[in-house]
């Protein structure tokens, strides 16, 4: 039986630690049928050595060797295109548009783990959206306490009582739970914000209070997720959430909306009233804009009032050993479901490939 090579690449990203397979992985995929080639180095900034991959059964090669025998190569980030040949197969986060054009020009086969059906059940072991929301969330809230610079929970000690902290999240998804339960734990006193009426059971279900802003109007759902606001709406929506967020000490933003720029949910005034000292987390920080008016992308600034805004788009990233491993499993369920006897299949009728193929020379041509 033919041997697939699987190559996983050390990804090239700025600030970019993860890597798509863990050492743990390597057995799984082997029985699988895989030859795993590792690029030297490819783990170790997510602290796996090139031994951990050698003792799993992987095999260390250089970049050039990766590139050259590799037939199907797993990334994290957009794989970088002057790495990659036609006839290969690319399994990553690639959803972009722009990328999955130029992928589809060069003969690629691309699937991207970022348009997963999520509600899928089969599906979920798959969720690296959901994988690495949860590593966000959780680094936003600590990302918060450490910078905060304050007691979270309520101490009472003989130098005095500190009051609990008071936090915000706006955004109740997977990385708006996971940072609600996280501050929570933390001792914090929580409220959770999101314009789907059906998170309020969500955000009380980890111990947050709900914010209700009676002026905003409930979003249509499709899907579970939010669709777009009008201009207008979201002048409301700003207006209702400036007077609360002055009450909080932190606030830690989560809010997008799939396909659009996401929403702007604390402008400059409202960041303006907030009292000194406090911090502000924008987790949908990038290029296309953020949540915070402020914010900028991997970046923290510190207003004049004396609020620390941290840009904190690609959190994943920073903590490169929980992110990886979660990836990597989320990565192996997906190879292990387009393996069959050995060989890679591509079956359009699935509906989780039908989703995930997002370029495939075949269906250019018309094949299917
Ligand atoms: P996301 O990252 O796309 O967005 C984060 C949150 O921001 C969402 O809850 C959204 O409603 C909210 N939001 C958007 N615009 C807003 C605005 N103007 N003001 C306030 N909040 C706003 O979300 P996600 O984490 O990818 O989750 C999206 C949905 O998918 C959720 O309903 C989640 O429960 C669901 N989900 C389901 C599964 C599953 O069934 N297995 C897995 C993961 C996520």
């Amino acid at each position: 039986m033919d041997v697939l090579k699987l190559g996983v690449i050390k990804e090239a990203g700025p600030g970019e630690r993860r890597v798509a397979v863990t050492p743990e992985s390597v057995g799984r995929l082997s029985a699988a049928g895989f030859l795993v080639l590792v690029e030297r180095d490819a783990g170790a900034a997510a602290w796996y050595d090139d031994g951990a991959y050698e003792e799993a059964g992987a095999e260390l090669v250089t970049n050039e060797e990766l590139d050259a025998r590799a037939e199907v190569l797993v990334t994290v980030a957009a794989p970088p295109l002057d790495r990659i040949r036609a006839g290969q197969v690319v399994v990553g986060m690639t959803a972009d548009p722009a990328t999955v054009r130029e992928l589809d020009a060069m003969g690629v086969t691309a699937l991207s783990l970022d348009r997963l059906p999520r509600t899928l059940s089969s599906a979920q072991p798959m969720d690296a959206l959901t994988s690495q929301a949860n590593v966000a969330g959780y680094k936003a809230a600590v990302l918060a306490a450490d910078t905060y610079e304050r007691f979270l929970p309520m101490l009472v000690t003989a130098a005095g009582t500190a009051r609990p902290a008071r936090v915000l999240v706006l955004g109740a998804g997977v990385a708006g739970l996971q940072a609600m339960s996280t501050a929570r734990r933390l001792g914090a006193v929580v409220t959770g914000y999101d314009v789907r009426p059906n998170a309020r059971q969500e955000v009380t279900s980890v111990g947050a209070s709900f914010l209700e802003l009676t002026s905003v109007r409930a979003m249509e759902e499709e899907d579970g997720y939010a669709t777009d606001m009008t201009a207008e709406q979201e002048v409301v929506e700003q207006q209702a959430l400036a007077d609360q967020i002055s009450r909080h000490d932190i606030v830690i933003t989560t809010a997008r909306v799939p396909g659009h720029s996401p929403p702007l949910l604390v402008t400059g005034t409202a960041v303006k009233a907030m009292r000194r000292g406090s911090v502000v987390v924008d987790l949908a920080s990038s290029e296309l804009g953020g949540n915070v008016e402020d914010s900028l992308p991997e970046q923290t600034v510190v207003t004049e009032n004396g609020v620390t805004i941290i840009g904190a788009g690609n959190l994943p990233a920073t903590m490169p050993a929980a992110a990886s491993t979660a990836y990597s499993h989320n990565i192996t369920a997906v190879l292990l479901h387009l393996v069959r006897d050995g060989r890679l299949t591509i079956d359009p009728d699935d509906p989780i490939q039908a989703a995930i193929v997002v370029a495939r020379p075949e269906r250019r041509e018309g094949q299917s």
